[in-house]
């Protein structure tokens, strides 16, 4: 299977992406994950990448597209991948569609007046990168509940760099909904929910289409 997960920051497609890629064995490909191990090991791409990133905006389509195009050649691909915060532009989905055939784009939505909110709320574990929704009414002293690490905010998470991410997400990114609509690959998920919820409405999607997946079809 080859998916893209679509969506505006903070509807949570990363923490679904791992859900997703866990269930189906498809590997997990973040551009931003991706771009955030450039800058902790201070590559010249990272360095270039962490500017752009902290003002909040997109970095260079073709750096982007050179990036997932060698990914998916990775061997981990064989079975099926599952694009997390990529297309972001019509050119990129364009590019991407010349070299990788896609099965669908999952587009979660959130009303924009919930986003705000899910991103002040957002802390991630600097050690093992998971992501937390904490409850900000209760301090600012969160601990990653699988290492113990101490979570931190997004240096891009700040309100002033939100505002500017999602006017970037309404000029260059929500105009992918229609690309994918039109060429019949897109379904829609309501994320407003528990994460498991919204997980099974995704899962519920993809069983939907396939009734043999996970019966029992020896006969
Ligand atoms: P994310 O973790 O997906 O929210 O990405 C964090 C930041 O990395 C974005 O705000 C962009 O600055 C950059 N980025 C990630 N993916 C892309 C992409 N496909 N195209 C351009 N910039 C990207």
């Amino acid at each position: 299977m080859k998916l893209i997960l679509l969506g505006p920051p903070g509807a949570g497609k990363g923490t679904q992406a791992a859900r997703i890629a866990e269930r189906y064995s498809l590997a997990h490909i973040s551009t931003g994950d991706m771009l955030r191990a450039e800058i902790a090991s201070e590559t010249p791409l990272g360095i270039r990448a962490k500017a752009l990133i902290d003002e909040g905006e997109l970095v260079p389509d073709e750096i982007i597209i050179g990036m997932v195009r060698n990914r998916i050649q990775q061997p981990d691909c064989e079975n099926g991948f599952l694009l997390d915060g990529f297309p972001r532009t019509i050119a990129q989905a364009e590019s991407l569609l010349t070299f990788s055939d896609i099965d669908r784009a999952v587009c979660i939505e959130v009303p924009d007046e919930s986003i705000i909110d899910r991103m002040a709320r957002r802390r991630v574990c600097p050690a093992c990168k998971r992501t937390y929704s904490v409850d900000i009414d209760e301090g600012d002293e969160f601990y990653c509940s699988e290492c113990g690490t101490r979570l931190a905010a997004r240096d891009d998470d700040k309100p002033e760099t939100v505002k500017h991410r999602l006017e970037v997400y309404a000029e260059q990114t929500f105009p992918l909904i229609d690309f994918f609509d039109g060429r019949g690959l897109l379904s829609r998920i309501d994320g407003n929910g528990a994460v498991e919820e919204v997980a099974q409405k995704i899962f519920d999607l993809f069983e939907e289409e396939d009734p043999y997946r996970g019966d029992d079809v020896d006969n």
